[in-house]
C-alpha cells in the first residue's frame, strides 16, 4: 500500500480533480487519516463512512474508483505476463494468446469469451496504447474509459491512434462513455473523411436484419448497417405517437406502447400514420459543411456524429420529406449555434432558440437532445421568473423531476452549468463536448 501510494501520488496528473480538491482542504483529508490526497487508505477499513461530511465521501468514492483503476492496469500486466511466458516457450504470438487463454479461463473460471476479451483489452493496451494503460495505472481513467478508446480506435493506424489517445486523455475523464464515443468518432471523421466515408459505405454492405429468441421465449429483432437519418426518423415516429397514446388511463409505459407500434407495423398497421406530429430531427452542421467545401461531421440529435454525407443527403431530398421534417442548425467556427434555419411553428421559436443553443439536457453527462426535453425555469415562474431564453434550459424528463426534488442549477458564463446536489454538494459541467 505505501509502494502504491508513493506511485499515485508521483504519478497523478496535478491537474487532476482529486489533487484540486485536496489542495482546498488538505487539513480535512488528515483528519480523515487518508495517507495521500490521491487515495484513501482503504487498508484500514473499516471505517465510519456515515461520520464522513457529502464533500468526503464523495472524495472517498472517487480515490476508491481510482484505486480500481490502477489494480486493473496491474491485472492486465499480470495477464500479459502468462502471454510473454507463454511466447517464450511457443515463439508464436497467436499461440501464445491461445495458450494465455486457456490459462485464464482455468485460473479465474472465465468463459472463452471474457477471458479472449481481457486478453484482447490487455494486449491493444500494452502493445498498441501504452498511454493509456499508464492513465489507468494511474487512476486518471478507470477501465470502462480504457475499453471505449481501443475499440473505438481499432480501425486507426498505430500512429494516428497514439496521436489521437494524447488528445483525448487529458479530458476522458470529464466525460461520460456515451460523449467520449462520440468525440473520438467525430474525431476520426473530421481527421480522414475518406476512411469514414469508406468504412460507412463498407458496413452498409454488411447490412441486414436478425431475430432471436431470447431466455425467456421472447423474440429480439435487430436490424443493422441501416441508414442513421431514417432511424432518427422511425424513432421519432415511434415516440411521438407512443405519447399520444399515453393518456392518464393508458397503463402501458411508453417503451411497450413503442414495442406494440413496432409490431403493428412488422404485420401492416401504421398507427404512426397520421396520429402523431411530423417527425421532427435536428441536424447540426457547419455552412461549409452544408455547402460541401468540407467533410466536417454532423450531429445529428440524440445519435450523435455521422459523416458529412447524411447530413447534405437530407438536405437535397428537400427539408419537408414524407413523414419527416428536418431543422438544420449551422453552427460557427467554434462550434456553437448561429442559427436555425427552418421553423416549422413561429410559436416554438424560444423553444427552438434554447434547443440550438443547449444541444441536450443539461444535467452532468446527460446526453438526451433538448428536442426531446422540459424546457426548465431558471427561477420557477411563480417566484418571478420570465419565460426568456436566458431563463430557459433543457431538462429531460427523468433530470427534470431530480430538479424539482432538490438540484438546483446556475449557469456560467462559458456556457457550463454549476449544479447543487440537495446535500450540498457542486458539480460543474462543461457542455456536451
Ligand atoms: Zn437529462
Amino acid at each position: 500500500m505505501r509502494m502504491l501510494n508513493r506511485y499515485l501520488s508521483q504519478n497523478i496528473a496535478s491537474e487532476s480533480l482529486l489533487d484540486e480538491e485536496a489542495k482546498e482542504s488538505p487539513e480535512r483529508l488528515g483528519e480523515h487519516s487518508w495517507p495521500s490526497p490521491s487515495f484513501p487508505d482503504v487498508s484500514s477499513e473499516p471505517e465510519d463512512l456515515g461520520s464522513l461530511t457529502p464533500e468526503e465521501l464523495i472524495r472517498r468514492l472517487r480515490g476508491v474508483t481510482r484505486l480500481i483503476s490502477h489494480y486493473e492496469a496491474l491485472r492486465l500486466d499480470a495477464e500479459m505476463a502468462i502471454v510473454d511466458l507463454y511466447q517464450k516457450d511457443f515463439g508464436d504470438m497467436g499461440l501464445a494468446m491461445d495458450g494465455a487463454e486457456a490459462e485464464l479461463r482455468a485460473a479465474l473460471m472465465l468463459t472463452r469469451r471474457a477471458a479472449n476479451m481481457e486478453l484482447a483489452l490487455a494486449e491493444i493496451l500494452r502493445e498498441r496504447l501504452p498511454s493509456v494503460l499508464e492513465s489507468l495505472r494511474s487512476g486518471s481513467i478507470d477501465r470502462r474509459r480504457a475499453t471505449v478508446i481501443a475499440n473505438k480506435t481499432l480501425h486507426l493506424p498505430e500512429a494516428d491512434a497514439r496521436e489521437l489517445c494524447a488528445e483525448v486523455l487529458p479530458i476522458a475523464s470529464g466525460m461520460t462513455t456515451g460523449q467520449l464515443k462520440a468525440w473520438i468518432d467525430r474525431r476520426c471523421i473530421e481527421h480522414n473523411p475518406t476512411e469514414a466515408k469508406d468504412r460507412f459505405k463498407e458496413a452498409r454492405t454488411i447490412r441486414g436484419v436478425f431475430a432471436e429468441l431470447a431466455d425467456d421465449g421472447t423474440a429480439t429483432l435487430t436490424a443493422t448497417g441501416l441508414m442513421p437519418d431514417k432511424v432518427v426518423n422511425f424513432m421519432d415516429r415511434l415516440t411521438q405517437t407512443a405519447f399520444a397514446f399515453k393518456t392518464a388511463e393508458e397503463p402501458r409505459t411508453r417503451d411497450q406502447i413503442r414495442a406494440d407500434i413496432f409490431e403493428d407495423i412488422m404485420t401492416g398497421e401504421d398507427a404512426t400514420k397520421g396520429r402523431s406530429r411530423k417527425a421532427i430531427a435536428d441536424i447540426r452542421i457547419s455552412l461549409t459543411t452544408l455547402m460541401g467545401l468540407d467533410d466536417k461531421a454532423i450531429e445529428l440529435s440524440g445519435f450523435g456524429p455521422v459523416i458529412a454525407d447524411i447530413g447534405r443527403g437530407v438536405a437535397a431530398r428537400g427539408i419537408e420529406a414524407g413523414n419527416a421534417e428536418w431543422r438544420f442548425t449551422v453552427k460557427d467556427k467554434s462550434g456553437r449555434a448561429v442559427t436555425g434555419l427552418t421553423q416549422r411553428r413561429p410559436s416554438a421559436k424560444l423553444r427552438r432558440t434554447v434547443e440550438a443553443r443547449d444541444e441536450s439536457c443539461i444535467f452532468p453527462g446527460c446526453r438526451a437532445p433538448a428536442t426531446n426535453c422540459d424546457l426548465d425555469h431558471r427561477i420557477p415562474y411563480s417566484e418571478g421568473g420570465l419565460t426568456h431564453e436566458d431563463q430557459l434550459v433543457p431538462l429531460c424528463r427523468h433530470d427534470h423531476v431530480i430538479r424539482h426534488n432538490g438540484w438546483s442549477h446556475q449557469p456560467n458564463p462559458d456556457g457550463s452549468h454549476t449544479w447543487t446536489s440537495p446535500i450540498g454538494l457542486t458539480h460543474t459541467t462543461a457542455r456536451a463536448p
